[in-house]
């Protein structure tokens, strides 16, 4: 049974909606099969380093949509995040997108004190929500909740509701608390609950040539892929505009480029509004994009497009991926990322000819909000590909990261988030990092990525030597424990 439910404000959690888990050690394969059951057992930890937060994830989807102001209601350290989005946009935005008339990030904080802990927020809120209003005149004002306005019982719904009576704009809640979830993507699905609820508006007219694209903010190679089969993508969220999010009701379609980005909203457009979402993982790694693309041209009804396409993309990129082959075989590749974009990687590792060595995913959706089956990249992976090896769960736990890696000491280490490739560094392992999600779809992503990945190999020389130099903050005695240690027993299913 569908758990999307527009009628209420805040979103379910992911570890109640998907059983979504933090903690496990073991193979691919048998995570896989353990999901099948939609409960794997979480191992929680004795001990954690650190931790993500929801707002995180719901602000990087609503504070980059051009014409729309951003207000967290909390203290303003919870605002700390914002900052990375100013630079996502003017940095990646303007090269990788080609954005016309780029507008400044619109960015608040109530900067709630102890005092408003104890007298309430609510005034705070309604008088912040003025102001934004009148300084940024913006067509819509997400006010994102924090634990200190979640606490204290604030009513934002009531808030928002009469703010947006007041001013004549959309004002929507987005419930993102850090301390209601320990899987942070729920911030996604709490942003996009909000704009479902309160943006898309229902459809006017269907528009045959539009597809929705659920993603972040990396290449468009979107536009070119569709242009075969005269369609144009709606690029959502970031980017977007108030405006253009209402709209989306009125695409034939919806394709995601990660499924641990867009669950929640591809299922609830295709809920609400009756927008298809295509049933298929993203194109990562040669079989998958074969797939996608037959099922785009099945759900456009244009096969024979597709098959076109992937005869003449092949025809291009095939020769090259092989001559990657040749020169990667054998590569033992160590992957660390979000959930879906690791298996992602892990498709690319198989493709390419690495080794896969083992990988660390943030967290683990053993289902998605579609219930569809085919958009398990892991398990496609696994039948694909074969298993892998050290398997971790690991919510950016880094002292278990750290471990991990100096026992296996892969050849390579592939990130997708900034950071975490110090770590590879200091251990004197060649760490690539990529970014731009995007750059790597495809049959042409293959060749793009492995190219960087031959680049990062032939020059450790720096690594090499900051190995030398490098001060580990973690004790011997730790390196030489099983970096499970602080896991506890996996439970059936986790009371949350
Ligand atoms: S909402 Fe909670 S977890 Fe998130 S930054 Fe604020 S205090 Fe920390």
């Amino acid at each position: 049974m569908s758990q999307i439910d527009l009628s209420i404000p805040e979103v379910s959690i992911r570890e109640i909606r998907l059983g979504s888990i933090t903690g496990y050690q073991g193979t691919a394969e048998d995570l896989v099969e353990k999901s099948c059951c939609g409960h794997p057992g979480n191992r929680g930890r004795g001990f954690s380093q650190c931790a993500g937060c929801s707002i995180s994830k719901a602000a990087c989807m609503v504070s980059l949509i051009q014409d729309a102001a951003v207000i967290i209601h909390g203290p303003v350290g919870c605002s700390s995040c914002l900052h990375e989005f100013e630079f996502t946009y003017l940095v990646n935005a303007n090269p990788r997108r080609g954005i016309k008339d780029p507008t400044t990030r619109r960015m608040y904080s109530t900067n709630l004190k102890e005092t408003d802990t104890v007298y309430g927020g609510a005034r705070k809120l309604a008088a912040a929500i003025r102001e934004v209003n009148e300084r940024t005149e913006a067509s819509a004002i997400f006010v994102l909740s924090s634990c200190a306005s979640a606490i204290i019982g604030d009513d934002i719904e009531s808030v928002c509701d009469e703010a947006e009576a007041e001013i004549g704009k959309p004002v929507v809640a987005i419930f993102c608390e850090g301390f209601k979830s320990t899987v942070w993507t729920t911030g996604f699905d709490a942003g996009y609950h909000g704009i479902v609820r309160k943006l898309v508006k229902p459809p006017v007219q269907k528009r045959k040539d539009v597809i929705n694209v659920i993603n972040f903010w990396g290449s468009d190679v979107f536009t070119k892929w569709f242009e075969p089969f005269g369609v144009k993508p709606n690029l959502i969220t970031p980017f977007s505009t108030v405006d253009g999010l209402g709209h989306a009701s009125e695409a034939i379609a919806t394709v995601q480029i990660c499924p641990t980005l867009g669950s929640y909203l591809g299922a609830a457009l295709e809920q609400e509004f009756g927008v298809p979402e295509i049933k298929t993982a993203a194109p990562y790694g040669i079989i998958q994009t074969d797939r996608w693309f037959r099922e785009l041209g099945k759900l456009l009804g244009k096969e024979d497009v597709a098959e076109e396409v992937i005869h003449q993309k092949k025809e291009e990129y095939l020769p090259k991926i092989e001559e990657l082959r040749k020169k990667l075989k054998g590569v033992r590749a160590y992957v660390t990322a979000g959930s879906a974009h690791g298996h992602a990687l892990l498709n690319i590792v198989g493709d390419l000819g690495m080794e896969a060595a083992g990988a660390s995913v943030f967290h683990h959706d053993p289902k998605f909000d579609s219930g569809f089956e085919a958009a398990d990249l892991l398990s496609r992976r696994v039948k694909d590909y074969g298993d892998v090896p050290n398997y971790n769960v690991c919510s950016k736990q880094e002292f278990e990261f750290v471990n991990v890696l100096n026992r296996i000491r892969p050849d390579i280490l592939l990130a997708r988030h900034g950071g975490i490739t110090l770590w590879a560094a200091k251990l004197g392992i060649p760490a690539l990092l990529v970014e731009d999600e995007q750059a790597n779809m495809g049959y042409e992503g293959l060749v793009n990525y492995g190219e960087k990945v031959v680049d990062a190999l032939e020059n450790d020389e720096f690594v090499k030597n900051l190995s030398k130099h490098a001060i580990n903050p973690y004790t011997d005695w730790w390196m030489e424990q099983s970096p499970d240690m602080f896991l506890k027993e996996a439970k059936k299913k986790e009371v949350v």
